[in-house]
Formats: C-alpha cells, structure tokens, sequence
C-alpha cells in the first residue's frame, strides 16, 4: 500500500494536460479563453450616428440659419451622399456619418418647414451625437485576455468584432460509472435492501463547481460484463473516467476486475488513508480512470484529495481547495503510518473534529468546511497542535 503523498506524485506524473480547443464562439459561454484576443477592427468601424436626426458639416454654419435636407442615410446604407455648404442630411442611429459632416444634430431639436430645417438648440459642437470609429476599441488592442472566463456580454462583444471561433482552455469529458444494485433513485420507495443513490449527484455537483459541465453518468449492475462494457465504452468518449463503489474486495466489487480486461493499466490501487483506502488509479493511455469506495463520505474525502489533482492535471488550471493551517480544538488519536482526514469546521485559529467521522455518513460531511489531514507519522494529535486543513469550499 502506498501512502497519501506517494499518491499524489503518481497522479501528477501521470496525468498529462488536455488540448486547447476551438470552439463556436456561440457556445463557448462558461470557457476559459487560451488566447489574448485583440481586436481585429476598430469598433465601431466608421462614423456612426448615436441619434435619430440631421447630419451636416459644422465648419461654415452659422446659428440661426437654415439647412436643406438633401438625401437620406438609414443604418445599413453604404452611400456616402455629398452634402455641402447649407445642406444636410436625414439621418438615423447606426448609419454612417457622411465624410463631409461631423455632427447630428438629434430631430427633437430641429424645426421642419418644407425641405429645411432650423435648429432650435443652443449650441452645436463638433461630433456631437457622433460614435468616433475606434471609440469603443480600436484594431489591435487587447479585447479580452487569456484566463477571461466567457459570459453573454463577453460573447456579444467578441461577436462585434467578427470573431467567430475561439481556443479554450480544456474542460475535460467526464463519465461517471456508478455501481451497486441496491441504489434507486429518488421518488421511488425504499424496499428492503434499497438506499438512495447520493455519489453521482454529489460528483455531479461538486464537478460542476468547477466548470465542467460533459459529466455522464451510468448506472451499472454489479456484474463484470457490464462493468467492462460500460468501461470501454466511456473509455471512447471519456477524459476521466470515475467509478463509485465495487472498488473493494466483496464478492460483487468488480471494478478491479474490469480495468483489467478493459486494458487500463492499474497504477496504484489502495492507499494508507481513512476513509477511501479503496482508492484505484489506472491509467488508459491518456485517460485516467478512478475506482472510487462506494461509501459516500469516502467519495468525497477522494473527490478533493485526488480527483481535483488529476483535473487540475489536465486542465492545468488550478482547482484544488486551498490549504491553511489551524490549532486543532481536542487531543485526536490514531494508529502511526495511516493518514485520517476528518470532516471540521474550520475557524480561523483553531479546527474542530466533527461527530460522525464514519465513512457511510454524510450528515458530518455535510456541515463540514474542511478536511482536517492527520498526518501519517504520528499516532497522537494534541490539543493545540498544528494541523493542515483542506478548505473544501474555497479553490485555489
Ligand atoms: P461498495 O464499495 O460498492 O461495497 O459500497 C460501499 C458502501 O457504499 C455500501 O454501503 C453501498 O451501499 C454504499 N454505496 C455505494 N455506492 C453508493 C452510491 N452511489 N450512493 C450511495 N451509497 C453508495
Ligand atoms: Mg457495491
């Protein structure tokens, strides 16, 4: 059996990152962009009127006289009507500002009689109502940077500028293989035997806090064909594979069993550790597979301790909770050579032991704001002592 630390290292040295991908950006909301993206135009393009109105030259007007309206522009028009001394034209939001103008003049202020207009506001400046090109960004600068996670105004304003695709960092395809045969799902009543499924919901969950958003799941019947089957069909599609329960040595735990025939070659399979000794990690090529314990609690003490390395592993983004360090609040003991990590309440200087500490329990869990490491050297924890914490709400 190897130990927690032992573990670590070998998820790290071998779990390689994924590849950038390129993406619609219509469905890149949520993705981590890979690039600087800088902008590729000036935005807006041209000119551009801010207001329904008069467009005219302001050089040569005086205030108090009259302008002919000579032609139209409408957003869209790609005319560029000449308009000279003493003329102007109709314009509208969004339409080009004709070359010879510099102004609009919005039409709550003009009075109309025939094919002229007057003015009836006080002052007119140079590129009132007028949206400069450039103004919002302008062609080569920097639009958004790598690491920007994308929202709708951030897909909008990169569709604005014409952008189309875009590379993302890596979110991995998860499956999730969940066995046993005595789990039902909820609003069907217990029978004798039966308990509700909670490890799928719970990895669900704690994945999508993560922003991985391809998570299967499979429920499988605790059979070896079925295990296999399922294996090698996640195996296809999958870029982490995660298996609940069947991972120990009863007569229905054949998760061992099936990476074996699957071709997942075992890398390390139980670990000196309370609660989730269980642990198997093999590797299928590039993917990693993960026979997690069946008890729940145990679940979720593998989930933060490893799982979220071997994601960090492959998206190289760091997702593992943050560690702190707390005087623990009563004497704990343990055997030596055997790292416990307990469900506590985190509060600041010190750190609490929670009741219930018993891997099928996740009442304790529940309340739980970290877990507490015991390390694997000593047998005895004093009141007082320093002891490492896992802030399980809080990522890195
Ligand atoms: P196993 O490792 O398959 O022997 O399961 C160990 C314990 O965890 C048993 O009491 C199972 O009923 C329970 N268990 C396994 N899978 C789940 C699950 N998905 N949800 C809730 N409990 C489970
Ligand atoms: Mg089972």
């Amino acid at each position: 059996m190897i130990s927690v630390q032992e573990a670590k290292t070998l998820i790290k040295n071998h779990i390689s990152p994924l590849k950038n991908k390129k993406v619609k950006l219509e469905s890149s909301l949520g993705a981590v962009l890979a690039e600087d993206i800088y902008a590729p135009l000036d935005l807006p393009p041209f000119p551009q009127s801010s207001m329904d109105g008069y467009a005219f030259d302001l050089n040569g007007w005086k205030h108090g006289s009259p302008l002919r309206v000579t032609s139209v522009v409408a957003a869209g028009n790609t005319e560029d009507p000449p308009v000279k001394a003493g003329e102007a034209v109709r314009i509208f939001t969004g339409a080009p500002l004709p070359t010879s103008c510099n102004v609009v003049v919005k039409q709550e202020n003009v009075n109309m009689f025939d094919d002229n207009i007057l003015i009836n506001q006080e002052e007119v400046s140079i590129n009132e109502n007028v949206r400069a090109p450039g103004s919002e960004i302008t062609k080569g600068t920097l639009g958004l940077e790598a690491g920007f996670q994308m929202t709708p105004p951030a897909i909008g304003f990169l569709a604005s500028m014409g952008i189309d695709t875009i590379e993302i960092l890596p979110s991995p395809r998860v499956t999730i293989l969940v066995t046993g045969d005595e789990l039902v799902g909820p609003g069907t009543s217990l029978k004798r035997g039966q308990i509700y499924e909670s490890n799928a919901k719970m990895l669900t969950a704690a994945l999508s806090q993560l922003g991985i958003t391809a998570i299967k799941v499979k429920h499988i019947h605790d059979q070896l064909e079925a295990h296999t089957k399922a294996l090698k069909e996640a195996l296809t599609d999958s870029d982490l594979v995660l298996f609940s329960g069947g991972i120990s040595v009863g007569d229905y735990d054949f998760v061992a069993k099936a990476n074996e025939e699957a071709g997942v070659k075992t890398i390390f399979h139980k670990i000196k550790q309370k609660p989730g000794k269980p642990l198997f990690f093999g590797m299928h090529g590039e993917i990693p597979v993960f026979g997690l314990p069946g008890n729940p609690a145990s679940v979720m003490s593998c989930y933060y301790n490893y799982i979220t390395l071997a994601i960090q592993q492959l998206t190289s983004r760091p997702c593992r909770p943050v560690v702190a360090f707390a005087r623990l609040a009563g004497d704990y003991k343990k055997p030596e050579d055997m790292t416990h990590f307990l469900k506590g309440k985190f509060l600041q200087e010190t750190v609490e032991i929670l009741d219930g500490q018993e891997s099928y329990r996740l009442n304790s869990f529940a309340l739980a704001n970290c877990l507490i490491e015991m390390e694997t050297s000593k047998d005895f924890i004093a009141k007082g002592d320093w002891v490492k914490v896992h802030l399980i709400n809080k990522n890195i």
